[in-house]
C-alpha cells in the first residue's frame, strides 16, 4: 500500500467515494485524511472480558460471550423470515437472531464451532438474546491493528449510520486509514518535551488511541494527544500576549497624584481589604511597564471589584489619562454612574454617563466634551464602543462583568487611542481555575479572594412548594425591622409565555400576601420599558418599596445595602453561578443576610446537586469548580465564542495537571526563548508564526 498524504480529500479513501464523503463533511466536518484521524473514539468496549451466560442482566450495554453453536434455523417467510442460532457455553444458553445478511449467517455460522458473540442483550420471555451480534472465530486472529482489547466506539449520527458509517464503519476507516497514513505522520511537539514529560511519539499514540494495545497504551496515548492539544491552545494565547506585548507599548501612568492621593486619604469611606491592595499594586506595576495591561480581575461577588476599578480610574486621570468603565446593562451602568458620581460629590474630576438611552443633545455635548477632555470618567453600556465616540486621551478602560462582552468587543476599545488604553476587565464571579486559563489565557489575572471585614454570611435555605407559607412568614417578620426583599423568578426565551405566567400568578399572589398600603412592591422585568424599569428600580433603592419582584434584569451587580433577603423561585431552574450571582445582591449592609430557595418537590440529581451546593457554601471560587463539573465548560459563561468547546479529547475537570503542566511549559518555553528562535524550537515558531497573530491583532489592525 502507498502512503498517503495526509491533506488528500477523504473522499479517495478506500470505502468512501463521494455520496459517504458529502455525510462526513456535513455531519462531522471531515474533509481530509489528516481530520478523520483526529476523530478519536469516545470510549472503549473492554473485549477481554468474556460474560458467562448465568451473568448476563438486562442492562448491560455491551457484552461478549464464548461458545458453542448447538442450533440453528431459519423461522417465518419473506419479510418475517429472521435466523435463530443458540450459542451455549458450560453456564447456559442465549439465542442469537438476525433479520438481515441471512444469506450470509447462513453460509458462514456453522454448527458445532466456537465463537464470540458480542452485542447487547435484550431479555425476551425470561430468556437472553442478541439480534445482529457481531461473531469472530475463536481463538481470534491476530490483525494489522493489534489483537483487539479495547474496542473504539465513535460518535454517530443517524445519517452516518444510513450509510453505513456507524461506530464500526468509522472503525473500519480508521484501521485503513492508519494502515495507509501512519508514516506520513509528523510530530508535532519538540523532543525534549516530550523527553521532560515522558510522552509518547504522535505515531504511536494515533495508532493506540484508535486500537489500543492495552489499558496503559490507550492511557499513554490519551496523556500524549490531550497535552498536545492544550499545549498548542496555551502557546496560541500565550505567543499571542507575547507579540501584543512586543508590538504596543503602553502608556505610562508613572505617578500616582492628587486624585488618588485625595480619594484614598478623605472619601473613601472603608479600609481596602488586603487583596483590594494587592489587585491595585498589581494594576499600579502593569501600568509603569510601558506595555499594554490585560489583567482579569476575578472576585466573589460583593469582594469590592468597584472600588478597586475607580482608583485604576483615578490613577489614569492622575495622569493625564481619560478612563472609562462599560456595564452590560443599563441599571448597572446607571448604579456605577451614581456610586462614583455621589462618591466624588463633584470633587476631583468630571463624570458622565453614556447609554442606548442618552438622548441626542446629550450625545451631541458629551463627544464634544470627551473629545475636549473635558470629561475624565466615562460610565456606559455597549454604547461606548460606537466609532463615534472619540477621546481625547484614553488610557484606561474597565469593562465590568466581562462575560457579556465578546474578546472582539474588547478588541474594539483598543482602537479608542494610538496607543491602545490599558484594558481591566472584571469578572461577575469568579471562573474555575482551568477556564481562566483558557478563556482568558491570554491575559494576566488578579483574584480579591478576601471579603471585607465585617460581612456576615448569607444565611441559605432550601424550601419546597409546601413550605411557601413559612417563607411568607419570614419576609414579614424582616420587612418589619425595616428590611427589604428580593423575590426573582425565571423568565428564559424557551419558556416565556409560561414564565410570564409564573411571574404574573407570583405578583398577584404578593399583593394578597402584602397589601397596600403596608408593603409596597416594586415589579422588574426584562419585558418593561426602560423607563418603567428605572422607576421601579430607584423606588426599592429609595425604600420606597419594601419587595422588588423581578426577573433575572437585578442579577448583576445590583447594590441595594439594605435589601437582606432573596427569595428565588424556581431554584433549580437557575445554574450555580446564577443562583450565587443572585444571592450576592444582598448580604451588602450590616445586617444578618438570608437567601432562600424555592423548589418544586421534585428534583433532578444535578438540580439537588446545585441547591445543596448553595446552602452548604457562599464561596464563589469554590461554587464555580462545582458548577464546571456539573455542567462541563459548554454551558459555563464565556466559553461559547472562546474555542474552548472545540476540545477534542482533553477535559477541562478531568484534565486539570495537564493542563497546568502544558501551560507552564510554555510560559518557560517563552520565559527561555521569547521568540521561539532556538532550532529545537522551530516547530512552535512555525505554529506561531501560522496562527497565533490572530486573537487581537487582526482585529485592530
Ligand atoms: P463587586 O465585587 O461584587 O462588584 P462591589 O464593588 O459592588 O462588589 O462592592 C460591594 C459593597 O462592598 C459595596 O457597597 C462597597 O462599597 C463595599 N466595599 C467594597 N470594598 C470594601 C471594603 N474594603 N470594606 C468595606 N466595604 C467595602
Ligand atoms: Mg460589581
Amino acid at each position: 500500500m502507498f502512503a498517503s498524504d495526509l491533506d488528500t480529500t477523504i473522499e479517495f479513501l478506500k470505502g468512501v467515494g463521494p455520496k459517504r464523503a458529502e455525510i462526513l463533511q456535513k455531519e462531522l466536518g471531515i474533509f481530509t485524511y489528516g481530520q478523520l484521524l483526529t476523530y478519536y473514539p469516545f470510549r472503549y468496549i473492554d473485549r477481554t472480558r468474556f460474560y458467562k451466560v448465568n451473568e448476563l442482566q438486562p442492562d448491560f450495554p455491551y457484552v461478549q460471550i464464548l461458545g458453542r453453536i448447538t442450533g440453528k434455523e431459519t423461522i417465518g417467510e419473506k419479510h418475517k423470515k429472521r435466523i435463530v442460532a443458540r450459542l451455549t457455553d458450560e453456564t447456559g444458553t442465549i439465542e442469537l437472531v438476525w433479520f438481515q445478511s441471512l444469506k450470509w449467517v447462513e453460509e458462514n455460522l456453522v454448527r458445532g464451532k466456537v465463537y464470540i458473540a458480542f452485542g447487547k442483550p435484550t431479555v425476551f420471555n425470561g430468556s437472553f438474546s442478541i439480534s445482529h451480534p457481531e461473531l469472530e472465530t475463536y481463538p481470534r486472529p491476530l490483525t494489522v491493528t493489534g489483537n483487539m482489547t479495547l474496542q473504539p466506539v465513535y460518535n454517530s449520527t443517524e445519517k452516518l449510520k444510513k450509510f453505513s458509517l456507524d461506530s464500526k464503519g468509522i472503525q473500519k476507516l480508521q484501521a485503513l486509514l492508519i494502515e495507509q497514513c501512519l508514516p506520513e505522520v509528523k510530530e508535532t511537539m519538540p523532543a525534549y518535551i516530550l523527553e521532560k514529560y515522558k510522552l509518547i511519539n504522535r505515531r504511536e499514540a494515533l495508532l493506540n488511541i484508535h486500537f489500543p494495545k492495552d489499558t496503559v497504551s490507550l492511557q499513554r496515548a490519551e496523556r500524549r494527544l490531550k497535552f498536545e492539544e492544550l499545549f498548542f491552545i496555551q502557546l496560541q494565547l500565550l505567543s499571542s500576549k507575547q507579540f501584543r506585548e512586543m508590538k504596543f507599548k503602553g502608556q505610562l501612568f508613572s505617578i500616582v497624584g492628587e486624585r488618588v492621593n485625595h480619594f484614598y486619604k478623605e472619601i473613601l469611606p472603608f479600609a481596602l481589604t488586603g487583596a483590594q491592595k494587592r489587585v491595585i499594586k498589581e494594576i499600579r506595576i502593569d501600568t509603569q511597564r510601558g506595555v499594554q495591561m490585560n489583567r482579569l480581575v476575578q472576585g466573589d461577588v460583593g469582594s469590592g471589584k468597584t472600588v478597586v476599578a475607580l482608583m485604576s480610574m483615578l490613577l489614569a486621570n492622575d495622569n493625564g489619562f481619560q478612563a472609562c468603565i462599560m456595564a452590560p446593562t443599563e441599571i448597572l451602568a446607571r448604579q456605577h454612574y451614581h456610586s462614583i458620581a455621589s462618591l466624588l460629590d463633584g470633587k476631583l474630576i468630571k463624570v458622565d454617563i453614556l447609554t442606548g438611552n442618552s438622548t441626542k443633545k446629550q450625545r451631541t455635548l458629551l463627544h464634544q466634551q470627551l473629545e475636549a477632555g473635558e470629561i475624565d470618567i466615562l460610565v456606559g453600556t455597549h454604547a461606548l464602543i460606537e466609532d463615534k465616540v472619540k477621546f481625547k486621551n484614553l488610557g484606561l478602560v474597565v469593562i465590568d462583568e466581562q462575560h457579556r462582552f465578546g474578546v472582539e468587543q474588547r478588541a474594539k476599545l483598543w482602537r479608542k487611542n494610538d496607543i491602545p488604553p490599558h484594558i481591566l476587565v472584571m469578572t461577575a464571579t469568579p471562573i474555575p481555575r482551568t477556564l481562566a486559563m483558557t478563556v482568558y489565557g491570554d491575559l494576566d489575572v488578579s483574584m480579591i479572594d478576601e471579603l471585607p471585614v465585617g460581612r456576615k454570611p448569607i444565611e441559605t435555605r432550601h424550601l419546597f412548594e409546601g413550605q411557601r407559607l413559612r417563607m411568607f412568614g419570614f419576609m414579614k417578620t424582616e420587612i418589619a425591622k425595616g428590611r427589604q426583599v428580593y423575590v426573582v423568578y425565571p423568565l428564559i426565551k424557551e419558556s416565556e409565555k409560561l414564565d410570564l405566567l409564573h411571574l404574573e400568578a407570583g405578583i398577584e399572589q404578593m399583593r394578597y400576601q402584602f397589601p397596600l398600603p403596608e408593603y409596597q412592591i416594586s415589579i422588574v422585568h426584562g419585558k418593561m420599558p426602560n423607563a418603567d424599569k428605572q422607576f421601579e428600580m430607584q423606588r426599592f433603592i429609595d425604600g420606597k418599596t419594601q419587595i422588588m419582584v423581578a426577573t433575572t434584569v437585578i442579577e448583576v451587580g445590583v447594590n441595594v445595602p439594605n435589601a437582606s433577603v432573596m427569595i428565588i423561585e424556581n431554584a433549580e431552574r437557575f445554574g450555580l453561578s446564577q443562583l450565587h450571582q443572585l444571592r450576592g445582591r444582598v448580604g451588602r449592609g450590616a445586617e444578618q443576610s438570608y437567601c432562600i430557595l424555592m423548589s418544586g418537590q421534585k428534583l433532578s440529581r444535578e438540580g439537588r446537586k446545585r441547591l445543596e451546593t448553595m446552602v452548604m457554601t457562599n464561596n464563589g471560587f469554590e461554587i464555580s469548580e462545582i458548577d464546571l463539573e456539573l455542567r462541563g465548560p459548554g454551558d459555563l459563561a464565556g466559553t461559547q465564542q472562546s474555542g474552548v468547546l472545540d476540545l477534542k479529547l482533553a477535559n477541562l475537570v478531568k484534565d486539570q495537571q495537564i493542563l497546568q503542566e502544558a501551560r507552564n511549559t510554555v510560559i518557560e518555553i517563552f520565559h527561555e526563548d521569547p521568540l521561539l528562535a532556538l532550532p529545537e524550537n522551530a516547530l512552535l515558531k512555525r505554529f506561531t508564526d501560522k496562527k497565533s497573530r490572530g486573537i487581537a491583532l487582526d482585529k485592530i489592525s
